[in-house]
This record gives C-alpha cells, sequence and structure tokens, in this order.
C-alpha cells in the first residue's frame, strides 16, 4: 500500500500582472492511499488545479509552507520527471499539443521513461497493451498515429489522457476536469477506463468542478475546498448535498468569508 500525504500545504504563485506573489493554496490537508478514490470539489477559482499542479511539481507553484509525502517521504524537492517515475500520473485540464511526436511514440516513451533501463517494454508488449486499451475507450487506432493532442477535439483530449493513464498505470492519478467538455457516452467511456484502473495498487484523486462524473466514478472520500483549503470532508453523499444546495449553501452553513466568483 502506497500513501500520498497533503500536509499543511500552502502555494503562492506570481500574479500575471503585479509579478507579486499571490498565497493560492492556504494550508491543504488530507492524506490518501491506493485502493483509494478522492474527490476534490470546489468551486472555479478556489485553487484545485494548483493542488494538483504542486503535487505534480510544476515549477510556476511556489511551496510557501507544509509538505507533500509519498511513503512518508517529502518529494518537494524533486522534479516532475522523477515525481513520474515515483507513481504520479497529472491528467491536465488543458493538455499540450507536441508537434513532431506521435500518439504512439510519446506513450512508448512515457512508459519507458518509468522503467528501468534494462526493463524497456517490448514492442509487441507495447502494442499489445495499446490495442487492448484503444478497445476499451472505444478509440480510433488512428488515434495513435496523429502527433500528440493536435487537432484533437476536446473530448478526443481527454480520452487520450485516460489512454496515457490506462497504458502507465501509476500508483496515484490525479484528474483534473477530466469531465470537462464531455458528452454522456464520453464521459461514461472515459469513467469506465478510470474504473478498471481501481484497485489496491490504484489510488485516483478526482477534481471536479460538477457532481456529474461522481456518479460514474464513485469516490470513497469527498472533500471540499474553498478559499485554498479543504472546509469539509465527507463520503459520496457530500457531492450530492453540494449538487443540491450549491457552494454557496455550504459556505454559509460553514460561515465561511471567501468570495464565490464566474461561477458557471
Ligand atoms: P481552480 O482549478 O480551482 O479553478 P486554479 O488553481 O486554476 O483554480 O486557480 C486558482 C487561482 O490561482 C486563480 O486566481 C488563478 O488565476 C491563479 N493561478 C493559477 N495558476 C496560476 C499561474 N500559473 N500563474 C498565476 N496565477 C495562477
Ligand atoms: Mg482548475
Amino acid at each position: 500500500m502506497s500513501t500520498l500525504e497533503i500536509k499543511d500545504l500552502h502555494v503562492a504563485v506570481a500574479d500575471e500582472e503585479s509579478q507579486q506573489s499571490r498565497e493560492i493554496l492556504t494550508g491543504v490537508n488530507f492524506t490518501m492511499t491506493t485502493g483509494e478514490v478522492h474527490a476534490i470539489m470546489g468551486p472555479n477559482g478556489t485553487g484545485k488545479s494548483t493542488l494538483s499542479q504542486t503535487i505534480m511539481g510544476h515549477p510556476a507553484y511556489h511551496v510557501t509552507g507544509g509538505d507533500i509525502r509519498l511513503d512518508g517521504t517529502s518529494i518537494l524537492d524533486l522534479p516532475v520527471d522523477e515525481r513520474a517515475r515515483r507513481g504520479l500520473f497529472l491528467a491536465m485540464q488543458y493538455p499540450a499539443e507536441i508537434q513532431g511526436v506521435t500518439n504512439a511514440e510519446f506513450l512508448r516513451a512515457a512508459i519507458n521513461a518509468r522503467r528501468a533501463e534494462d526493463d524497456q517494454i517490448s514492442v509487441m508488449a507495447f502494442l499489445k497493451e495499446l490495442d487492448r486499451n484503444l478497445a476499451l475507450l472505444d478509440m480510433d487506432e488512428a488515434m495513435t498515429e496523429r502527433y500528440l493532442n493536435e487537432g484533437f477535439s476536446g473530448g478526443e483530449k481527454k480520452r487520450n489522457e485516460i489512454l496515457q493513464l490506462l497504458m502507465i498505470k501509476p500508483r496515484f492519478a490525479l484528474l483534473d476536469e477530466i469531465d470537462s467538455g464531455l458528452d454522456i457516452d464520453a464521459l461514461k467511456v472515459v469513467s469506465k477506463g478510470v474504473n478498471s484502473l481501481r484497485g489496491a495498487n490504484f489510488g485516483a484523486l478526482i477534481i471536479t468542478h460538477y457532481q456529474r462524473l461522481l456518479n460514474y466514478i464513485v469516490p470513497d472520500v469527498v472533500h471540499v475546498m474553498m478559499g485554498g483549503k479543504i472546509v469539509k470532508t465527507g463520503n459520496a453523499d457530500l457531492a450530492q448535498t453540494l449538487e443540491r444546495e450549491g457552494y454557496a449553501g455550504l459556505r454559509d452553513e460553514l460561515g465561511l468569508d471567501v468570495p464565490l466568483v464566474d461561477e458557471d
């Protein structure tokens, strides 16, 4: 069993206009283990993506306090690629396009980068696994010969993030708004992919603004984030309550003084 611990995490970013440092995460605490699916819900702009980027090690996010520990060891000083080798994976809200690298090439490189040099995946094993996962996700094989994310529709990008997830099989997956822009059929496919990995050696942190995805990937634990910290933790019912009462309802119930802007 592996453990991912977020301890009193404070994170600041450089404000784009003023270049002043601005604190986004104001003391996030939670612990998850493999075998569990946690969801983080919260209004726009509260720091959900900041949390996932910080766990993965994106250099724009400065940890000003607290710690992130994988199996008891701090990973704060490790670069992104080393965190990936240790079993973390981030499916991004806005996946990048990479010109000149096909999806299949990228996938094989991503798998091999996580394996020892004398234990690289064979072409045959790779293609077999690729075929299996393409079928599971109802994806066209032609997708794998296209340049990574280039000209992919929003839905194709999301499916492709899940294809990466299935091929890489990380210990902990951070899934940031994988439901945004998906129609109901794509949502089901994406959920099926994530659910197929559930088990003792896999943990997922599902970040979402909406409850809808959590009907398909039912979480063990739900955290609500507001104002840069977790303000409430519960089981899957908490997501249903939020759907009914909205973030404003919970904010008022908890007596929090946080602005809720640009709700959509
Ligand atoms: P959420 O994912 O909950 O909608 P984000 O983590 O994306 O929220 O953003 C939280 C706040 O941090 C926002 O005000 C956003 O503008 C700011 N922020 C996030 N990333 C950066 C960055 N790289 N540079 C500057 N500001 C950022
Ligand atoms: Mg976000």
